[in-house]
C-alpha cells in the first residue's frame, strides 16, 4: 500500500497522542505531515516549504540536514548506535564529556552526567544538590527555591519545580518541596527557616522561555550567584533553552560571568538531530558521593551517554567553531527585532540575541495558523509569537520570515 498524507493523518488522529495536545480539538484538524528539513525550512508530505522559525521547538541550530552532521551520524550508526554507559566507557561519550567541561576555564565545572532531554538534565540536578546535602552535612536543606511562571520540563520532579500554573495542578503536590520567588527583591526577604531548607534554586538565566520570552534584570544572575554562596545553597542554571548560542554566547552564564554549581544543557546539544542531555557540576559537588555505597549516585536511562547522540553533538560544536555562526547572533537577532519594530500591531517586543517574543491583541493560535498560509511555522505561547529561527538562518530567510509577518499583520 502507497502511503500518503491521508493515510498518515488517519493513523495518527486513530492511535496517536501529542504532547501538550487538545486531543479532541486535533482528531478534527488537519495537521502538516513534516517528511524533510533542508536547512531553516521543513517540507510537508504535500510537498509545502516552510520556515521552521522556532526551530523545531527551540532544539536546531545550524539548519536541517546539515551535511555535517548528517555525515557524522551516518557513519556513527555504521559503527556502533548504542552499548551501555553503565559498566563502560565510550569514545564519543569521552570526548563530548572532556569538551563540554572544557568551556569553563580552570575547571570550573569539570563533571558531564548524561541524560535524555531537558527534563532529565534538570532531574540530574535537582537529585544531586538534594542528596549532596544529605551526605554533606546539610540534612535539613529538602527543598527547592524556584521562581514564578518558571519552566522546567515535565517529569514530575521537574514539572513540580516549575510555575506554569497550567502545567503542574493535578500533580502539583507530589514532586519536590517547593518555595517560590517572584524575583531577586522576594528571594532577599524569604524567612531564614525556609533558605535553612532549601539544597538549590534553580533558574533560566537571561531570560524565562515559556513564560512568554520574559528577559531576567541585567546583572541579576552576578547577585542570584552571591546569595547562594552566602546561604549555601546550590545554583541550577537550567540552559537547555538557552544553550548552544541562542542568547549571543555559547551559554547564557557567559554574559555575566557566573558559573553554577549545576548547568543543564538539552534541546541544542545535538544540534537539534538527536536526544541527548547533560548536566555539567563542580568538583565539589562530585567528590561528595565518594565513600560508602550509599552515596553514590542511583540515577541512569537505558540510553545514558548514547553514542550517536554524542556523535552528532561534537559536530555541531564542530560546525561551531568552523562557521563562526556565533559571531553574528545579535546581528542577526537585531536585524529581525528592527524589521517588526515598525509593525504597531505589535504591542511589545522582548529579545535575548536570536530569541524573541513578540506580543499581539489578537489569538496567538489564530496567528500562527495564518502564518502558515506564508510558509512559516511557529507556535504561540498564549499571546506572545515566538521567533527563534535557527542561528544559521540568512537575512533572505529573516526577510521571508518578517513578509510573512506583514502579511499576517495586514489582513487583520
Ligand atoms: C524545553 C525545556 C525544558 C525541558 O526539556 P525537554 O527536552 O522538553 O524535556 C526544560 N527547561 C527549559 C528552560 C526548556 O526550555
Amino acid at each position: 500500500m502507497k502511503k500518503g498524507s491521508k493515510e498518515w493523518i488517519r493513523a495518527d488522529r486513530a492511535h496517536a497522542w501529542h504532547p501538550f495536545t487538545d486531543q479532541e480539538e486535533w482528531e478534527s484538524s488537519d495537521p502538516l505531515v513534516i517528511v524533510r528539513g533542508e536547512g531553516c525550512w521543513l517540507i510537508d508530505s504535500e510537498g509545502r516549504r516552510y520556515l521552521d522559525a522556532n526551530s523545531s521547538i527551540w532544539t536546531n541550530i545550524h539548519g536541517h540536514g546539515h551535511p555535517r552532521i548528517v555525515a557524522v551520524i551516518q557513519k556513527q550508526a555504521a559503527t556502533l548506535c548504542h552499548s551501555s554507559y553503565l559498566g563502560f566507557a565510550n569514545d564519543k561519550a569521552s570526548e563530548l564529556a572532556e569538551r563540554l567541561c572544557g568551556f569553563f576555564a580552570d575547571e570550573a565545572l569539570p563533571r558531564c552526567f548524561f541524560s535524555d532531554d531537558g527534563s532529565t538534565a534538570l532531574e540530574v540536578a535537582l537529585k544531586m544538590s538534594l542528596q549532596w546535602c544529605q551526605q554533606n552535612g546539610r540534612e535539613e536543606r529538602e527543598g527547592i527555591i524556584a521562581f514564578d511562571h518558571a519552566y522546567h520540563g515535565d517529569t514530575l520532579g521537574a514539572s513540580s519545580v516549575g510555575g506554569v500554573s497550567r502545567f503542574i495542578k493535578g500533580y502539583g503536590e507530589s514532586g519536590l518541596s517547593t518555595f517560590r520567588v517572584a524575583g531577586m527583591e522576594d528571594l532577599k526577604t524569604l524567612p531564614e527557616v525556609v533558605v535553612k531548607a532549601a539544597s538549590a534554586v534553580v533558574i533560566e538565566p537571561l531570560i524565562q522561555g515559556v513564560n512568554q520570552m520574559r528577559p531576567w534584570p541585567k546583572g541579576m544572575l552576578k547577585e542570584l550567584r552571591e546569595w547562594c554562596g552566602a546561604n549555601e545553597v546550590h545554583l541550577i542554571f537550567d540552559e537547555v533553552m538557552t544553550g548552544f548560542g541562542r542568547t549571543g554566547t555559547m551559554f547564557a552564564c557567559q554574559q555575566e560571568e557566573v558559573v553554577p554549581d549545576f548547568l543543564c544543557l538539552a534541546k541544542g546539544l545535538t544540534g537539534g538531530t538527536m536526544p541527548l542531555a547533560a548536566t555539567l557540576t563542580t568538583k565539589e559537588i562530585y567528590e561528595g558521593f565518594k565513600g560508602e555505597p550509599e552515596r553514590n549516585f542511583y540515577y541512569g536511562h537505558s540510553y545514558t551517554g548514547n553514542p550517536l547522540g554524542c556523535a552528532a553533538a561534537l559536530a555541531s560544536l564542530d560546525v561551531f567553531e568552523e562557521t563562526g555562526v556565533l559571531g553574528d547572533v545579535e546581528e542577526k537577532g537585531a536585524y529581525l527585532e528592527k524589521g517588526l519594530a515598525k509593525f504597531s500591531q505589535i504591542t511589545e517586543i522582548r529579545r535575548v540575541g536570536l530569541v524573541l517574543g513578540m506580543d499581539i491583541e489578537g489569538d496567538g493560535k489564530e496567528f500562527c495558523e495564518a502564518l502558515k498560509e506564508y510558509q512559516v511555522l511557529t507556535r504561540p505561547i498564549l499571546n506572545t509569537i515566538v521567533l527563534m529561527p535557527p542561528l544559521s538562518v540568512t537575512k533572505n530567510e529573516l526577510d521571508h520570515l518578517l513578509g510573512a509577518i506583514e502579511k499576517v499583520l495586514s489582513k487583520n
